[in-house]
């Protein structure tokens, strides 16, 4: 089961993913200053997303660890294929994209896949970002049963 998470949390989750992109951990300064907050708040965000096993520290910056990265995957999906279903439906991109900013960390993995498949598994959401697959998907293809 997917830990309990603030926005405070995913926004701390993406932007470590994002500054440890190259290879290398990222630093608590760079953390804060991307998240325009002060040191000690950031390292709160941080121990809240290390106990959750979302984060792991090293001896000179963090990283996301493997459920930290299926969890931002997860909500990328979960955010691109609902902002695609609403942009289909008529609302402008930035309208759907905020609305869908709005939903995009709670919504049901599965009513996602329901969205994905009337969308027709689309690869890129209108801003042309890559969607993530469903990986449960990806994994079961081929397979006659369970
Ligand atoms: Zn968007
Ligand atoms: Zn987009």
């Amino acid at each position: 089961m997917a830990p309990k998470m603030s926005e405070r949390d995913f926004d701390c989750l993406r932007t470590v993913e994002k500054l440890s992109a190259n290879g290398w951990p990222a630093r608590l300064k760079d953390i804060s200053s991307d998240l325009n907050v002060r040191g000690p708040t950031a390292l709160g965000f941080l121990d809240s997303l290390v106990r959750k096993s979302l984060v792991e520290r090293g001896p000179t910056g963090y990283r996301s660890t493997e459920s930290g990265t299926k969890l931002l995957r997860d909500n990328y999906r979960a955010h691109r294929v609902f902002e695609s279903l609403l942009y289909k439906l008529g609302v402008p991109l930035g309208d759907a994209c905020e609305m869908s900013s709005k939903v995009d960390e709670t919504m049901d993995a599965r009513a996602v896949d329901v969205f994905c498949s009337y969308l027709g598994h689309p690869r890129l959401c209108p801003h042309g970002l890559e969607i993530p697959e469903n990986h449960r998907r990806r994994r079961g293809r081929g397979r006659t049963s369970s």
